[in-house]
């Protein structure tokens, strides 16, 4: 069985129950960086258990030995360094392969950033579309320009070393939409937590101001930014 774990994204106290126990009781945690893991295990008072490296250049002869253990009946989890397994990192591989191979799967839902700061940010999110980390070159241009038209909540991470450039070619790509509404939140649920709520008009000074440390998630609102409307839901 593949159990796929989410874990917390900065504070461990948002671990689940059911994580706690799934790490306990699996024989082996296949995950991105063995040092995170293994802290993870050292604070949770988890006895220390065999660690197996995943990430975007592991070799696809290590992916079928992976399998190969769940095919012969090994209890493997799956976690990333934060948060959960396949949101903009590399556990979808593994995933894919062990659902084309009818390995039996069972997934431990909890935390994840994008979610975090959609629920947070007061923003209409009925509807969005989430685009992982922007591409750094081909296709950013057209993706930041099709912005403009999108009636849906949009949601991507970003680095700290290209959040500054990031906020400042929006504000430039929306600079027609002046009240169009942006929430940025950092460090989500750390001790320095900021959930900071602006418009594309204040975006450069806010992008210039803030504290560049740490990790973001950036949110923009809908084109006609209709935060305020009842979002009717269906009746049950
Ligand atoms: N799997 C993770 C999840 O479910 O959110 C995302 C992994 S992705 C490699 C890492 C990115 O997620 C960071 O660069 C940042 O944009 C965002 N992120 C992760 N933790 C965060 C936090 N505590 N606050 C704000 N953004 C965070």
């Amino acid at each position: 069985m593949l159990f796929i774990v989410a874990t917390p994204i900065g504070n461990l106290g948002d671990i689940t129950l059911r994580a706690i126990e799934t790490l306990k009781k699996c024989g082996a945690i296949v995950c991105e960086d063995t040092r995170v893991t293994g802290n993870l295990l050292k604070q949770l008072t988890i006895e220390k258990k065999e660690l197996i490296s995943f990430h975007g250049h592991t070799t696809p002869e290590k992916v079928d030995a992976i399998i190969r253990r769940l095919e012969r009946g090994e209890n493997l989890a799956l976690v990333s360094d934060a948060g959960t397994p396949g949101i903009s990192d590399p556990g979808f591989a593994l995933v894919s392969r062990a659902r084309a191979h009818k390995i039996p799967m069972e997934v431990i839902p909890g935390p994840s950033a994008f979610l975090a700061a959609l629920s947070a940010s007061g923003l209409p999110i009925h509807t969005f579309v989430y685009f992982g980390f922007l591409p750094l070159k081909k296709g950013r241009k057209s993706l930041l320009a099709s912005f403009k038209d999108e009636e849906r909540t949009i949601v991507f991470y970003e680095s700290v070393h290209r959040i500054e450039r990031s906020l400042l070619e929006i504000a430039e790509a929306l600079r027609e939409q002046p009240s169009r509404e942006i929430v940025i939140g950092r460090e989500l649920t750390k001790m320095h937590e900021e959930i900071i709520s602006t418009t594309v008009a204040d975006l450069p000074a806010v992008a210039q101001a803030m504290m560049k440390k740490g990790e973001f998630v950036v949110i923009i609102g809908p084109k006609d930014g209709n935060a305020n409307d009842l979002v009717s839901m269906p009746e049950l």
